[in-house]
């Protein structure tokens, strides 16, 4: 089974140290902001820039295909009021840009929030407009809506969320989910056992399909389930334990997409990573 593993490693001084920082804890995934995440504003990527981040993958052994960039906290694609609906579409279009410039193809994002001035349903149709017109306006870049904890007004707690999100793009093959499992946890799904983890995939299946599973986030939880919380705990150390990740691993649905930790504590990514391996069957 093909189960690619690493984490949401830094990019400071430049997009070329991701890969370093992914091979440096013995990663072939990994997750990275390709700009400042807490800014709008980026500076255009540099010639030079590309060019370092396509020879340090290389070097690194890490297909394009297993790198799941994350886009900026700021940008609410479901936003309420039109003129920052418009800013977070221009900077969404920029993020899915900067994807292709690197010669990725993946672009992990949030799906939105209405902030209780809209209802769920018409702040699920701007969601999907808004990834309409990114699409539309970009070539190969594939729009990843990650399941969220449902803290505030964030949508994408429920799997109906994105499977209805899903069905508004016209482009059916540049849109897919990421599953977070400390998210779907504090969303209330039991996957800390394993009855509510097998009803959770069947409902995935049901839903949305293993062919658009594009990635997956690995973390635990340090809040309880249902708690719409999202704070992630080191594997092991939350409400949802290392059976969970021991049954992604040997999961046979789950497989060849990027799998990324964003557990508190890079110092024992390595290892987290290690055991995560020792679960996959040979
Ligand atoms: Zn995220
Ligand atoms: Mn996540
Ligand atoms: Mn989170």
């Amino acid at each position: 089974m093909i189960k690619p593993l690493g984490a949401h490693v830094s990019a400071s001084g430049g997009v070329g140290n991701a890969p370093i920082n992914a091979h440096d804890i013995g990663a072939d995934a990994f997750a990275f902001f390709t700009k400042n995440q807490k800014q709008w504003k980026a500076p255009p990527l540099k010639e030079e820039d590309i060019e370092s981040f396509g020879t340090e993958l290389t070097k690194a052994h890490i297909e394009p295909k297993y790198v799941l960039p994350h886009d900026s906290y700021l940008i609410n694609l479901g936003h309420p009021e039109a003129q920052k609906l418009a800013i977070s579409r221009k900077a969404f279009l920029v993020e899915m840009e900067r994807v292709e410039q690197l010669g990725l193809t993946l672009l992990n994002f949030h799906p939105g929030s209405h902030l209780k001035q809209i209802t769920e349903e018409e702040c699920l149709e701007r969601i999907g407009e808004s990834v309409n017109r990114a699409l539309d306006a970009t070539t190969t870049a594939v729009a990843v809506l990650e399941c969220t904890a449902g803290q505030g007004s964030n949508l994408g707690y429920k799997l109906e969320h994105l499977a209805a999100i899903m069905g508004m793009v016209e482009q059916k093959d540049r849109v897919g989910i990421c599953i977070d499992t400390a998210h779907a946890f504090a969303a209330g799904y039991a996957i800390h056992e394993r009855t509510g983890f097998d009803e959770f995939w069947a409902e995935f299946e049901e839903l949305i399909g293993f062919d658009a599973l594009k990635g997956l986030h690995l973390n635990d939880s340090k809040k309880e389930l249902a708690s719409r919380v999202d704070r992630h705990a080191p594997l092991g150390e939350g409400f949802i334990g290392w059976g969970t990740f021991e049954w992604i691993m040997q999961h046979d649905k789950i497989q060849d997409v990027p799998m990324i930790l964003e557990t508190p504590e890079p110092d024992r990514w390595a290892e987290e990573i290690t055991q995560l391996r020792s679960f996959v069957p040979s």
